[in-house]
């Protein structure tokens, strides 16, 4: 079997409303590329890129003159063929490899007639929880629904998702506001859901005094972790030691150097795993392993993902036996998806894995028609841009929040 076609396409599908974060906004859409990978017996494999629109396209399409003609069979071997820890000085293509690892999986649970999770070591769960990653949101450009900038607003977000989904883990993305206003917000939640899990992640905007301050203002509830409070092990490590509850990284533990750097000198308990920052499922599988041998925590992380990533993120979820925390998704806040039967749905908080051979999703034409010509039609985004503050950029650490009280409706293009 040998690869004989590589292609990609971009798309835009629409969110509920624009969600903020601690270094821009998501514009009322998700820009995401489509990776297909066809062999020459017939099979066509999916994978997912985030962002970059016709830049991430060019650079899917830039890896034709790699892979056509290699066995997809041999994924190990991509590794160093695209994404050469010491070439990547100069180009830098982890995530083009996690996108084409998981097409590459995808075919090959389809040539076998397995999902993907039992080429990964079969599965140990037959679902997989997730959290409501809440998110302070502006208020959608069209029909002003869905802003979420209050303490009631965000209580009562917290509450729908529940109630519709079954959440009984919810985490809260802040680093938007001043510390003490987000605090409010958090301590508001767990108030509103006393028996529930939670999670704040200010994408490590604060400094290290503020982490704490913020840290020792939550000891009391129930948090899974604190998520990212600062930027830097040197910073993560110092918060650890001052405030009595795990903290989490998406951010500075992203790869096996730094998980080696974490295992000599704690800094972090809990890994968010990341199918696309790691280069793939399967690095996602060994670096927990790693953890589990280590006994640090491990969580799966969303990175905003339509179908295919999610797929990516169940196999996951399904196989890695240290999972103890619920995996993040952004994807309850899109309206649509690309994949055949439309947008899936959680139940009882949780999502079944699919069965079928390979990642088990396969994509509805029509839709990918339909958002990808949205992406022709509005193009992309600056996700590191928030549209109300022309120019702002966060310091690290941070001291230009957005205002609480400013209830203005963004110009984003719709
Ligand atoms: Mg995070």
């Amino acid at each position: 079997m040998k690869i004989a076609d590589i292609r990609a396409t971009p798309v835009s599908v629409p969110l509920e409303a624009p969600l903020r974060h601690a270094n821009g906004c998501h514009w009322g859409r998700f820009v995401r590329t489509i990776v297909e990978v066809e062999t020459d017996t017939g099979l066509l494999g999916l994978g997912e890129l985030g962002g970059g629109g016709e830049s991430a396209t060019a650079a899917v399409q830039a890896l034709k003159s790699y892979l056509v003609g290699r066995d997809p069979r041999r994924i190990e071997e991509l590794r160093f063929l695209i994404a050469n820890p010491t070439a990547s000085l100069y180009n830098q293509r982890t995530q083009l490899l996690a996108a084409i690892e998981f097409a590459c999986l995808d075919v090959l649970g389809q040539a076998w007639g397995v999902p993907v999770s039992d080429i990964l070591g079969g599965r140990l769960r037959d679902q997989v929880p997730f959290a409501s990653y809440l998110f302070f949101r502006y208020a959608n450009p069209v029909d002003g629904s869905g802003e979420v900038r209050t303490v009631e607003q965000l209580v009562a977000q917290a509450r729908a998702l529940k109630q519709q989904s079954g959440f009984r883990t919810h985490k809260l993305k802040g680093g938007v506001f001043p510390p003490r206003y987000e605090l409010e917000c958090y301590r508001a939640l767990a108030a509103a859901l006393p028996d529930d899990n939670l999670r704040f992640d200010p994408n490590g905007v604060w400094s290290t005094e503020q982490a704490v301050w913020f840290g020792r203002h939550i000891e009391d509830l129930n948090n899974d972790y604190l998520e990212d409070p600062v930027y830097g092990l040197h910073g993560m490590r110092r918060v650890r030691e001052r405030v009595r509850m795990p903290l989490a990284t998406n951010t500075v533990v992203v790869g096996f150097e730094q998980l080696a750097a974490n295992v000599l000198q704690p800094a972090v308990d809990v890994i968010l795993l990341d199918t696309t920052f790691w280069g793939g499922i399967r690095p996602c599988v060994k670096a927990a392993g790693i953890c589990e041998a280590f006994q640090f925590g491990v969580a799966v992380h969303s990175s905003g993902e339509l179908g295919i990533q999610l797929a990516t993120m169940l196999h996951l979820g399904a196989v890695v036996p240290n999972l103890t925390f619920a995996a993040d998704a952004h994807y309850h806040h899109l309206v649509d998806d690309v994949i055949a039967g439309g947008k899936r749905e959680y139940c009882n908080g949780m999502m079944p894995v699919p069965t079928a051979p390979g990642l088990g999703i396969t994509l509805d034409r029509e839709r990918v028609a339909q958002y990808h010509e949205e992406f022709r039609r509005l193009g992309a985004y600056p996700y590191d841009q928030d549209p109300l503050r022309p120019g702002w950029a966060p310091l690290i650490p941070n001291s230009r929040w957005a205002d609480p009280k400013d209830a203005r409706i963004p110009p984003v293009p719709v």
